[in-house]
């Protein structure tokens, strides 16, 4: 006889069926079902805090091809910049002033001198000029700047970057492929994962979801994966098509899924959470793009990390991997008062002032 959710969720270990039984959960009861198993799991591991990580978005040149990414190397339309050292400074301070313990500094993709250099200048300074009584070792700085060699990982590490983000953005092959160029591998950013959780950075990964052609397995099969990589940290977010794209030409098939793709994703953090129990997940812009309370649902799915958008607002619709990209007229105080209202709305309560890390990173060493 078929298992019901209830017997799912019940047991302590989960499988590759069980998974994509409860990624497909349609239908109020059963996704309440799902979603307050996530939330107890959520409450017992990590508690109730949300943690916040001021998003800069300090540069738009990239020499990645990715198909689906709106400031991709071939995408010419775009106005590329690079903030100076004292504009991304500047807005690590006042996020600091804002109580966010920690900050995400994001950019497209280079590995030239000038770029590490840089990146390892802007962390050191950072960590410096934020250090104060509430956060004596300076502000938690996590970095997403895509895959670099283990020595330009070490650097940014020394600097005092501690925690690294880079998705995998699809662990199936098959997957990884349609929506990468051929010179872009899964196995280089599989290695690049395992370097930096062995340089000692705190890792996070994750997937995009409700990409075309993606199926349940695949994003069972994603989940499994962050379990084996034994990751802390998951930042992942549906699918959102840009229009000067490769992948724009699934455009229409994809709108017209727009409400089971927000349901999938939030199904998505919930298995995650009922898998990973202690890791960080962050409850990304991408779902609020797709709708106006899409943060507060992914908290109420299981996350507990939400990123405040931080970037100086003049840039901001540069940045652009996606259309229809919330907040982007926001100055950083309305995003902040914003957040608030948002976290405390649903029985949560805002972090302020702590790195927030994952306590499966804790919990480990
Ligand atoms: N260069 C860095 C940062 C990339 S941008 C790196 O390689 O890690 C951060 C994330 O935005 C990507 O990892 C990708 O998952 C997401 N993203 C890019 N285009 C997107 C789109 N069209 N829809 C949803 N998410 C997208």
């Amino acid at each position: 006889m078929k298992k019901s959710i209830y017997d799912i969720i019940a047991q302590e270990e989960y499988f590759k069926a069980d998974m994509i039984r409860l990624l497909g959960v349609h239908g109020s009861h059963d996704i309440e079902t799902l979603r307050c198993a996530a939330e107890k799991t959520l409450f017992d591991n990590c508690g109730k805090r949300v943690f916040f990580r001021g998003l800069i978005e300090f540069s738009n040149h990239c020499i990645c091809d990715c198909n689906y990414c709106g400031i991709r190397k071939s995408n010419a339309a775009v106005r590329r910049y690079v903030l100076k050292k004292k504009e991304v400074v500047d807005s690590a301070l006042f996020c600091a002033k804002q109580g966010y313990g920690s900050i995400v500094l994001q950019s497209g993709e280079r590995e030239d001198d000038a770029f590490v250099t840089y990146v390892e200048d802007v962390v050191k300074t950072i960590k410096r000029e934020t250090v104060s009584s509430v956060l004596p070792d300076g502000i938690g700085i996590t970095l997403c700047v895509g895959e670099q060699t283990r020595e330009t990982y070490e650097r940014f590490f020394a600097a005092g970057a501690h925690r690294y983000l880079l998705r995998i953005e699809s662990s199936t092959p098959r997957l990884f492929e349609f929506i990468h160029p051929k010179t872009q591998k899964l196995q280089s950013r599989i290695e690049c994962l395992r370097t930096l959780k062995n340089i000692g950075f705190q890792v996070g990964t994750g997937v995009m979801i409700g990409l075309p052609t993606q199926t349940l397995e695949e994003l069972a099969e994603d989940v499994l994966f962050f379990k084996d990589m034994d990751v802390d940290m998951i930042g992942m977010g549906p699918y959102i098509v840009h229009t000067e794209t490769p992948m724009a030409l699934h455009k229409d098939e994809t709108a017209a899924r727009h409400d089971e793709i927000l349901q999938l994703s939030l199904n998505m953090i919930a298995v995650t959470r009922l898998v990973l129990k202690n890791v960080n997940i962050a409850s990304t812009t991408a779902l609020q793009a797709m709708d106006a309370t899409g943060r507060e649902k992914g908290l109420l799915f299981g996350a507990n990390v939400i990123m405040p958008q931080s970037t100086p607002t003049d840039v901001r619709n540069d940045y652009l991997l996606y259309e229809g990209k919330p907040c982007l007229d926001e100055n950083a105080l309305q995003c902040k008062n914003c957040i608030e209202r948002r976290i405390t709305s649903i029985g949560r309560e805002p972090g302020y002032n702590s790195w927030g890390d994952s306590l499966h990173f804790s919990n480990c060493i």
